[in-house]
């Protein structure tokens, strides 16, 4: 069972191997396109996927056209580099690591080749993502139906490499099932066209190919007997190669006719026989109804047993959520309402799983009858009123989002001990499911762990991963009982007669179970092939043939000997430095957890590489990833940058190192991961604690010393207001300032107010509302201060500014964390919390307009250890339409509003307003003025980001980020349409990109307020 360890090596890069590099990095970079990443940093991002593995590859280039791809492969070829085709890395078994030559093809080679309405083909570049595809073909009323959890990420070349397989698959398959042709490059350079065999074949075999498929036919009919032997009979099976397209044994045959598609041999073998240039695919017609039921079950087990019933009614899904993954999908604010949705009888403990069962087709009617004929299954399996039934594709989508996030809300526990993917797709008959998980239960609980179950309930392949601690070495460690587990999960999914790889693939996880599964005939068949293509084990050697064992602890991500450097935070990251009961789910206090790096490298290690933040459809994450399409560029590759550092692993300067602080150089402090990452890895954050211990290193900019201070000086440098604007004003100052200062001489400087709203405070502060005076609306924009007090006063508030007598304005100390300087803030932070809280304490309310401003009270201050203040400070601290829409809820909101001339306002909500859920509250008061429609603009962060987008280094990709979506938004806005953005920075990036004058909400409803009597 156990096959020769290969070489994969880890070790230190002997001088050989340095040189080797270097030639291969160098003749690709003069004779090709590509954007060659060699440094220890890239190949440090791209030794990890969604596994538990990291191999440090040989170097990474991403071509830029099919040529460019072609001559690297050549330029390593000559070289004797092996090569590893990438699309998102989003592969949870370790294929994508290994130590080659990486070859990225999702940023460039992600284009439509060809497309044929008629005959429902398309041909694609392989890095083309799936969600892209399908936005292309919905026009066409058509869609590629291999529906993957990861389709906002997965590349279809990956998906290929995988013979990936999605929540549909009853209905459509799997990706061999809808691949029709691959045209490939070999390793020894050829390229061939792989497609229909014999008389529906469109091209005629090259010489070297018509040698190579008569030994692959020789091959497939020598070992037919083995093949109806061996082969497991389950339509989700896809480890191995596909050496059963001459002897057909899926339950849904690969093509109509049960005719060979030299293709489906590609398919699902993990970039080990040729790289994919492009893909032709089967497409389907979208479906024009669905409908959805979500059964309720008292017990997993019955849930389990129901599977095989449900699918008789012929629905295209049929998806399991458990109560563990019910249970956390509720603790995520984004996910809750939604699945509140689907379940019932909470009051009394509510379902311990639900089943998702959805009808889909042309015809509306027979879809509802679908689910009602469920609701009368269900009644006669002895569960009536379990069904929910969800008719409308809203609500539908809004849980299948929740489903497919099923991973990874799984994966936001916090302590050493986490999921592990290594079983996590068996598939079994569906008559043995209810058996199958039940008995698999009851070996993890003997091991001393729990798993959660969800997913494909239809087709046999639960997904479920035992947690285990993958650091922690011996018998109780994760790799002891990962073997453990493995074998008998493995002796189990036999004695069903099921599939050990159901839909992940093999990789360094399950490469070893590949002769297990198909015996060493088989084995050694697949040997054939693999020499057949690749004589030379030129494309990612040790995976599917020759693999290492899978608990070689020298290739995992934590290994033998890991350390975190020890380090003393800025910030307080203890809520992460904790452990966790696999079985009970206990946690232990903050701060309990020996991490040396006092909770940060934990919670740096919340990201799991799934790859989630690479999408580029709702939501803000991640801003700097959508415009430059770089893996520096994106949480993930910044997580693993910190990760690498922390543990030594880029060298001694740790966090404090110039690798973390490129990767974090086009960081926009969004916070859009903070939400919208599944376990909330908070970049932004982790960039304040990096800027801290940096700035330490190296001293401040004078840019950042005038960006930090500013609510310091402000007070003085207003008396010079019209001194302080002539850099806009004077030819050549724009210029001359951008050399000394680092501000970007394209763009104005924010305006200095002729007179601020309040430079001191004159009188002691009292009222029940304190409206904070950031600094941005106090000295630049004084106007919105005015508005927001006249509207809360007519409302009837007393209003007092957070000015105290004598002093200049409370500070949040925002300006102070941009540039890393924790100390200063937390001073700025005491001062606001001594102020503040005499007034909090009796019943007073903060009421903020500068969206960053006012959440770092209730963000930032809670990290900066400054007691039980804060928290009680945080739970009174709201934005200006946040306290409205909580007066309007309760009543008291008094004020009132009419018509504006305007009748439509075009909205675009802050990152930090997103991030904390608080943009509808600007909705719900836009909406007390009559006749006024809003729209809300779909966009991530407008790339100002603060001082972000002014600093000249910045400027271009400040201007792409807003490009992507609000720019172009605003622009089609016409002149009537009031532009409304609360964030300082997004006004001013609207009016330098789109020249249009955008308001903050108090304007416009100041502007909206009743003539008082
Ligand atoms: C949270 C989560 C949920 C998932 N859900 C599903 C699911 O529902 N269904 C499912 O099937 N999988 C799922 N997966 C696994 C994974 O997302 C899929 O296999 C996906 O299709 C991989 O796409 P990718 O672009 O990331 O490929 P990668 O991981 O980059 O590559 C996959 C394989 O394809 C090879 N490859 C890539 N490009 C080429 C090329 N041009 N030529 C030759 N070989 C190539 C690679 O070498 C590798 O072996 C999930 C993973 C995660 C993390
Ligand atoms: S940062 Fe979050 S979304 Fe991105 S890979 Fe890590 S865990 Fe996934
Ligand atoms: S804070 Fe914003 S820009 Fe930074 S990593 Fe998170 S999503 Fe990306």
């Amino acid at each position: 069972m156990n096959a020769p360890h290969p070489k994969t090596a880890l070790a230190p890069a002997g001088a050989d191997a340095l040189l080797k590099r270097s030639k291969l990095g160098g003749l690709i970079r003069r004779h090709s396109g590509c954007e060659v990443l060699f440094d220890a940093a890239s190949r440090g991002r791209y030794s990890t996927d969604a596994s538990i593995y990291q191999i440090e590859p040989v170097g990474v280039c991403i071509p830029k056209t099919a040529d460019d791809a072609r001559m690297a492969l050549h330029i390593a070829r000559d070289l004797g580099v092996p090569v590893l085709p990438r699309g998102a890395g989003t592969s949870q078994c370790g294929q994508t690591v290994g130590e080659c030559l990486v070859i990225d093809n999702a940023k460039y080679l992600n284009q439509v080749v060809e497309f044929d309405r008629e005959a429902m083909t398309v041909t694609v570049q392989p890095g083309m993502v799936l969600d892209h595809l399908n936005a292309f073909l919905k026009p066409h009323g058509l869609w590629f139906p291999v529906d993957v959890s990861t389709s906002a990420q997965a590349t279809l070349g990956g998906m290929a490499g995988n013979n990936s397989c999605g929540s549909r698959s009853i209905r459509y398959g799997n990706m061999v099932h809808n691949v029709l042709a691959i045209d490939a490059i070999l390793a020894d350079g050829s390229e061939e066209h792989f497609g229909h065999f014999g008389a529906t074949a469109t091209k005629k075999l090259s010489p070297r190919m018509s040698r190579m498929v008569s030994d692959l036919f020789s091959l497939g009919s020598r070992e037919s007997g083995e093949i109806e032997r061996m082969w497991p009979r389950v339509l989700r099976r896809v480890g191995g190669y596909n050496l059963d397209i001459f002897h057909p044994m899926s339950e849904r045959p690969y093509t109509a006719d049960n005719s060979v598609n030299l293709a489906h041999l590609l398919v699902g073998s993990e970039g080990t026989l040729a790289y994919t240039r492009q893909i032709t695919l089967q497409l389907a017609p979208l479906p024009r109804a669905k409908a959805l039921g979500v059964v309720n079950f008292p017990t997993f087990y019955k849930a389990m047993e129901s599977a095989q019933h449900i699918v008789k009614l012929k629905p295209v899904a049929v998806e399991l959520v458990d109560r563990t993954m019910i249970d956390l999908a509720r603790e995520n604010p984004a996910f809750r309402p939604v699945i509140d949705r689907a379940l019932l009888n909470m009051a009394s403990g509510g379902p311990q799983a639900i089943l998702l069962v959805e009808f889909a087709g042309e015809d509306r009617s027979q879809q509802l009858a679908g689910v009602a004929q469920l609701v009368e299954l269900m009644a006669d399996l002895g569960l009536p009123g379990s069904v929910v039934e969800m008719p409308d594709e809203g609500p539908q989508k809004a849980l299948w989002e929740v489903r497919k996030a099923g991973l990874n809300i799984m994966m936001s526990m916090k302590g050493d001990g986490k999921p592990v993917s290594f079983i996590e797709d068996c598939a079994v008959p569906l008559a043995h499911l209810a058996d199958y998980t039940a008995r698999l239960t009851e070996v993890f609980h003997k091991h001393g762990t729990e798993g959660t179950w969800y997913a494909h309930a239809s087709v046999g392949t639960l997904h479920v991963r035992p947690i285990l601690d993958m650091r922690r070495p011996g018998n109780e460690g994760g790799a002891a009982k990962m073997r453990a587990i493995a074998e008998e999960a493995s002796a189990m999914v036999r004695e069903y007669k099921g599939a050990y790889s159901g839909e992940h693939g093999d990789g360094l996880a399950r490469g070893e179970w590949v002769d297990w599964q198909f015996g060493p005939r088989l084995g050694q068949a697949f040997r054939e092939i693999k020499a057949l293509f690749d004589p030379d084990n030129l494309m990612n050697p040790g995976k599917i043939v020759d693999t290492p064992k899978m608990d070689d602890a020298t290739l995992f991500r934590f290994k033998p000997g890991h350390t975190v450097q020890d380090l003393k935070t800025a910030l307080d990251w203890s809520q992460y430095d904790v452990q966790r009961d696999p079985l009970s789910g206990a946690q232990t206090a903050p701060g309990s957890g020996h991490d040396p790096a006092q909770g940060l490298a934990k919670a740096v290690d919340m990201c799991n590489n799934n790859g989630h933040c690479r999408k580029f459809d709702a939501g803000t994450m991640c801003p700097s990833y959508r415009a430059t399409k770089d893996e520096q560029h994106l949480t993930r590759g910044r997580a693993n940058t910190l990760r690498l550092a922390l543990s030594g692993q880029l060298g001694d300067a740790g966090i404090a190192s110039q690798e973390v602080h490129d990767a974090l150089e086009l960081c926009v402090s969004c916070k859009g991961c903070k939400r919208d990452c599944p376990t909330g890895v908070d970049m932004a954050k982790m960039k304040i604690e990096h800027l801290h211990h940096y700035n330490k290193k190296h001293g401040l900019t004078l840019k950042d010393k005038l960006i930090a201070n500013l609510p310091r000086y402000a007070p003085i440098a207003s008396t010079f207001a019209w001194a302080m604007n002539l850099r806009d004003t004077i030819p050549g100052m724009a210029k001359l300032s951008e050399k000394i200062t680092g501000f970007s001489a394209r763009r104005t400087l924010p305006r200095w107010a002729a007179k601020p709203f309040m430079k001191k405070g004159t009188t002691p502060m009292a009222g029940d509302v304190v409206l904070w005076a950031d600094t941005f609306n106090n000295y630049f924009e004084p106007e919105n201060l005015a508005a927001a007090k006249q509207v809360l006063e007519a409302a009837g508030y007393k209003v007092t500014m957070s000015v105290p007598q004598g002093e200049r304005p409370l500070c949040c100390g925002r300006t102070y964390l941009a540039t890393g300087q924790v100390d200063e803030a937390r001073a700025e932070a005491r001062r606001s919390i001594d102020h503040l809280m005499p007034l909090v304490d009796q019943g007073a309310v903060v009421v903020g307009l500068e969206p960053s401003c006012l959440f770092s009270l209730r963000d930032e201050f809670l990290a900066m250890n400054l007691g039980a203040a804060a928290g009680r400070l945080a739970l009174e601290s709201f934005t200006f339409e946040e306290f409205i829409a909580r007066e309007i809820d309760a009543g008291r909101f008094k004020a009132k509003f009419k018509a504006l001339p305007q009748k439509k306002a075009l909205l675009h909500g802050h990152c930090h307003q997103k991030a904390f859920d608080a943009v509808s509250p600007i909705q719900k008061v836009l909406g007390l003025i009559p006749d006024l429609k809003v729209e809300l603009i779909e966009s991530s962060c407008c790339g100002m980001a603060g001082s972000f987008g002014y600093d000249k280094e910045h400027f271009d990709v400040s201007m792409k980020m807003a490009e992507l979506s609000l720019l172009p938004a605003v622009r089609r806005a016409d002149a009537d349409t009031l532009i409304v953005a609360d964030g300082t920075s997004c006004r001013h990036q609207i009016a330098d990109g789109a020249r249009r004058q955008a308001v903050h909400v108090a304007r416009v409803v100041e502007n909206a307020l009743e003539d008082m009597p």
